[in-house]
């Protein structure tokens, strides 16, 4: 059967990088290597400009009836004044909210041929594949109290709540561990237990869980260490859970030790449905719509086929295929093709260039 694309291009660069994903899908398509039907709507700005909401009522259910969604940039300096409820961003916090994307990975892989652009030494990042499963809907990012009071004496107090429930600890804490299934079979859980609550019921439902995978090998970590250890030996690190605050920290310092924006992929799940065990799922390059380069044709597309190739793997379990496009990136790079962003002062191809090579590699 045919799986099903929703893609949203959004706005600036977004348009151009998923230009080479639809490139990419027509070709698997062609060659009968996979079956993909596609949709494409609108978010972001685009979306405004045409219904004056983020993301339509229409488009969000073209999302929810998708087996993936293919996710672009959203944003730039036309809506800045936008009202804040229509806001480009209030589409993907949208998408993320009714589709349940409790789940968010972010790998951090170091390409061979971007060794020495990183910030680290070559002999600390080369072979570097790690992933960092983030808590998305949880957390102090939305617990309530959430407030600034006024005292009156020329003092504020303001409060953010971080609270979770065993329920949404269990369930992340099951998909890193089934995900470290397919990789090294190593979790490592990151909270503050030693002074916060929360690290503790974290922890407690962390520690249940692994019970439940005698196969993999289990390790908490307090999540400044995890910072630590990120920066001094990235490479004992496999698969690595924590919860929304310190995995927006740590995910981002993970993920540039390997190298430019425009390399970074994502992928949000939701639950398994309970009749087909199929997740709901949004894919997306880590970068914004980048307005400073939109309309030049200079974009990396890396960022987002890479978030195809996550696709490929964890909604469609096209295993093969995933390695097969991630090998081509590698293969590409190891070629010497750099877009502007990576190319540090070399000299740089295009967009649809770099796409082009890809696809090359990836028929070979
Ligand atoms: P950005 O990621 O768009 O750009 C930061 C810098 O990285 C820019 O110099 C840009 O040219 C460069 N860059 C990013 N992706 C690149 C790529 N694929 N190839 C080459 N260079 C690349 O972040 P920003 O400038 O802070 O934000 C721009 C707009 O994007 C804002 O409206 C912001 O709100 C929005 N934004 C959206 C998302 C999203 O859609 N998920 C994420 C971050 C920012």
């Amino acid at each position: 059967m045919a799986h099903k694309l929703f893609l949203l291009p959004g706005d600036g660069i977004g348009v151009e990088v998923m230009g080479e994903v639809i490139k990419l899908v027509g070709w698997l398509n062609r060659e009968q290597k996979a079956e993909f039907t596609t949709d494409t709507g609108l978010v972001g700005g685009s979306a405004y400009d045409a219904h004056g909401v983020a993301i339509s009522n229409a488009d969000m259910q073209k999302a929810l009836a998708a087996d993936a969604v293919i996710f672009g940039a959203v944003g730039g300096p036309k809506w800045d004044k936008v009202p804040y409820e229509v806001r480009p961003e209030a589409g993907l916090l949208r998408l993320r909210k009714d589709l349940g994307l409790f789940a968010n990975l972010r790998p951090a892989i170091c390409y061979p041929a971007l060794a020495d652009a990183s910030s680290l030494k070559r002999e600390l990042i080369e072979g570097l594949d790690i992933l960092i499963v983030r808590e998305l809907t949880g957390g102090v990012y939305f617990g309530e109290p959430k407030e600034i009071t006024d005292l009156g004496n020329g003092q504020k107090r303001a409060v953010d709540t971080q609270v979770y429930e065993t329920y949404e600890i269990d369930r992340i804490v099951r998909v890193a561990f089934d995900l470290a299934r397919t990789r090294s079979k190593k979790v490592h859980s990151a909270d503050k237990k030693n002074v916060m609550k929360s690290g503790v019921l974290w922890d407690e439902v962390a520690q249940s869980v692994a019970k439940d995978y005698p196969d993999v090998a289990f390790q908490h970590i307090l999540a400044d260490n995890a910072a630590m250890q990120l920066v001094r030996n990235p490479k004992q690190f496999d698969v690595m859970v924590t919860d929304n605050l310190f995995g927006d920290v740590l995910s981002d310092a993970a993920a540039m030790l390997t190298g430019s924006l425009g390399m970074l992929p994502s992928a949000s799940l939701g639950a398994p449905d309970k009749a087909t065990g199929k997740r709901k799922a949004l894919y997306e390059p880590v970068h914004g719509s980048a307005p400073d380069i939109a309309g030049r044709g200079i974009a990396n597309p890396i960022a987002m086929l890479a978030s195809f190739a996550m696709a490929l793997r964890y909604s469609f379990n096209l295993i093969e295929l995933a390695d097969k496009l991630e090998w081509s990136i590698a293969a590409v790079l190891d070629d010497g093709l750099r877009t502007g962003d990576i190319a540090q002062g070399g000299t740089s191809v295009g967009t649809e260039e770099m796409g082009a090579a890809i696809l090359k590699k990836l028929a070979a």
